[in-house]
């Protein structure tokens, strides 16, 4: 049932639905303990309430998909940890409004969830049921946070796209992105110590998660050493030259591909993230062919 840590759940749209395991243990601690001070009324009660929450951060991430999808960028699977979920999509050479409108797409589902709920949650609390209105708050809080222009948060993706349609390129953009985002990750941090310990944990994603994807950008775009494979979650690099590591280099000097020495990149930014992409896809393809696939 278990491969890797994670519990596939189904398929959505043709994408795999998986839950980790500290989900199921964090699941399991919350709703013990509301379950031991709270009786049995208050277990059930969490544990209901966090599946709802965890649907809803589902219908989230299949928002993202499905705006992904509709562009034709391939989606592996959606992964629901403690903290959110992820949906791995492979978003190499999407253009900037595009990823701009797949990282508004899943805010956009939170919104939509709590327009929806706002009639029930008014009838329901009128009747003395207050449920509703607690996921409606929690939807206004998943939406409202992912907002934030702190990158990879969304609002920090749709930040970095603006970026990248300003300066026509990606690193420099990434970079700025990332620099608002560990202002904004100490600023949440400040705010978990002082208000709600959620807070910190976000603060360590956005500081963390931002830097990777700050590599994983450089890597793509062919600045720095980057080795095979760690780009994750939401892309992954190819390559592999000697030790396994791809250097590739700016204009007018010369690296290591997986076959020797690489080619000097053209000259625009543009072109060399067209050309990068280009000698990615014809590695892809001698790998696919080695591996007899
Ligand atoms: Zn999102």
């Amino acid at each position: 049932m278990f491969d890797k840590g994670v519990l596939k759940l189904g398929r959505v749209f043709g994408i795999e639905i998986r839950l980790h395991w500290l989900f199921l243990l964090f699941f399991a601690i919350l709703t013990g303990s509301a379950a031991i001070s709270g009786g049995l009324l208050g277990g059930v009660w969490t544990g209901g309430f966090l599946t709802a929450v965890f649907v809803c951060v589902g219908l989230h991430e299949l928002g993202h998909s499905l705006a992904a999808k509709a562009y034709g960028v391939p989606v592996r699977d959606i992964t629901l940890l403690p903290f959110g979920g992820a949906a791995r999509m492979d978003l190499r050479g999407v253009a900037p409004s595009r990823e701009i409108v797949i990282a508004l797409a899943g805010p956009a589902v939170n919104f939509l969830i709590v327009a929806l709920l706002a009639p029930i949650a008014v009838v329901a609390y009128q009747a003395g049921i207050t449920f509703p209105l607690w996921l409606l708050g929690a939807n206004l809080v998943l939406g409202a946070l992912n907002l934030l222009p702190a990158f990879p948060l969304d609002g920090g993706r749709v930040f970095r796209g603006i970026l990248t349609i300003i300066h026509r390129d990606p690193i420099r953009a990434t970079d700025q992105a990332a620099i608002v985002g560990k202002v904004i990750a100490v600023g949440l941090g400040i705010a978990g110590v002082l208000f709600d310990p959620w807070l910190l944990v976000l603060a360590f994603v956005v500081w963390f998660l931002g830097d990777r994807e700050r590599l994983a950008a450089r890597a793509q775009a062919g600045h720095a050493p980057w080795s095979h494979g760690d780009a994750r979650p939401w892309g992954d690099v190819g390559g592999g030259g000697p030790g396994g590591v791809r250097i590739v280099v700016p204009r007018g000097v010369s690296g290591w591909g997986p076959r020797g020495p690489v080619e000097s990149p053209p000259r625009d930014q543009r072109d060399l993230v067209d050309w990068l992409n280009a000698r990615r896809r014809a590695d892809e393809i001698e790998r696919a062919r080695r591996d007899g696939i």
